[in-house]
């Protein structure tokens, strides 16, 4: 079994003294900054010159600055933008603030990975990747659970960027529900498969071909919507709790004997290699190859693929259907 990182292996006081600047207040970066800054630890947040952001990250109690001011101030700097920006940020704003000793940071490898950004020698470079959206990171570190994340050393310069790391993730409540160690190539690559094959893209093809499958055949949208999508969440709690045999436990032997006859026919040999040839896409730097000149030409397949996926006849269904939903409201 992997060794896994709790509280009592962390300690705050490495953070002790240093200034953390966050750069970027988005999903990830507004739960750093505030859980940190929660954590006793002193927090200054990085934004564009312009940003209307400024405004709100005082309005949570919080410090903002220019991202090149942020990053002279701090001693650690955690890169929380768009992993496509961050190239450009850290070139123009954040590589001529670096001194010896400093910290950098990131929450994903693929900048370092694909050799995007390439930190000098005498800077410590690490990262901590919370397994969860920032939302989630921040309401449980508010709950007090905390979200399970990964850490990596890139390049241990100060010979402390380990206490460092596990200092980090415990300032932002990671190490509460467990940590575990791993590398950059690790980290990207298992992440972007993740993301593609099954929690984002596998996922929400699976739901949109089995949504279709029953409307083509003439079912009711609204019945097709409640199989195929709604009770994808009640399911997957069920795994989240207790794996997959226990969702298997709870559903009638009817659907348990469907799922081992149907799934392996769903997921067959056939997507079985596909999903080797989007991990080679992966590793062999295809994916960011293609993700990177995707935004430097203005993303038009991007574009064209999110209007294609908000048009679809799922998503009107499913507004009119969660709009009678009175527990989603917020
Ligand atoms: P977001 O898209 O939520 O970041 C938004 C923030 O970045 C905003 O503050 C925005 O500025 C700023 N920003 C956007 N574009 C630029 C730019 N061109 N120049 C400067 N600032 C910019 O990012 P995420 O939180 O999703 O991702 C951050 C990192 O965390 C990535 O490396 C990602 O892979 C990683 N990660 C993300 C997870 C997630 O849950 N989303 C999960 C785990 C890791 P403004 O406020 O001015 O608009
Ligand atoms: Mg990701
Ligand atoms: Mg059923």
């Amino acid at each position: 079994m992997v060794q896994m990182y709790y509280d009592k292996d962390a300690n705050l006081e490495v953070l002790q003294g240093k200034k953390v600047a966050v750069i970027g207040y988005g999903s990830q970066g507004h739960a750093h900054a505030q859980s940190l800054q929660d954590s006793g630890v002193d927090v200054v947040v990085g934004l564009r010159p312009g940003s209307s952001t400024f405004k709100k990250v005082e309005a949570d109690g919080l410090k903002a600055l220019p991202i090149d001011e942020a990053s002279k101030q701090a001693d650690i700097i955690m890169i929380l933008i768009p992993d496509e920006n961050q190239k450009e940020i850290y070139d123009t704003y954040i590589k001529e603030n670096l001194v010896a000793g400093n910290s950098l940071v990131f929450a994903h490898g693929f900048n370092v990975h694909f050799g995007q950004i390439v930190p000098p020698a005498d800077v410590d470079v690490f990262l901590v990747a919370p397994k969860g959206p920032g939302h989630m990171v921040r309401r449980l570190y508010i709950d007090g659970v905390g979200i399970p994340g990964l850490f990596a050393i890139y390049q241990d310069a100060s010979g402390k960027c380990r206490d460092k790391a596990l200092a980090y993730a415990k300032g932002i409540g990671c190490t509460r529900a467990g940590v575990l160690e791993t590398t950059f190539k690790e980290e990207t690559e298992t992440d972007l498969f993740g993301e593609q094959a099954v929690l984002c893209g596998g996922m929400t093809e699976l739901v949109r071909a089995g949504f279709d499958t029953l409307v083509e055949a003439g079912y009711k949208p609204e019945i097709a919507y409640f199989e195929c999508l709604h009770e994808m969440k009640l399911i997957v709690d069920l795994m989240y709790e207790g794996g997959i045999h226990n969702m298997r436990y709870s559903i009638s032997d009817t659907a348990e004997y469907g799922d081992f006859v149907a799934g392996k026919r769903i997921i067959n040999d056939d997507v079985r290699a596909e999903m080797k040839k989007v991990l080679r896409d992966i590793q062999d730097g295809t994916f960011a190859y293609n993700w990177l000149l995707e935004n430097k030409v203005g993303r038009p397949r991007y574009s064209a693929a999110k209007n294609e996926g908000r048009n679809h006849l799922i998503e009107q269904v499913g507004e009119e259907l969660r709009s009678k939903m009175a527990w989603l409201k917020k």
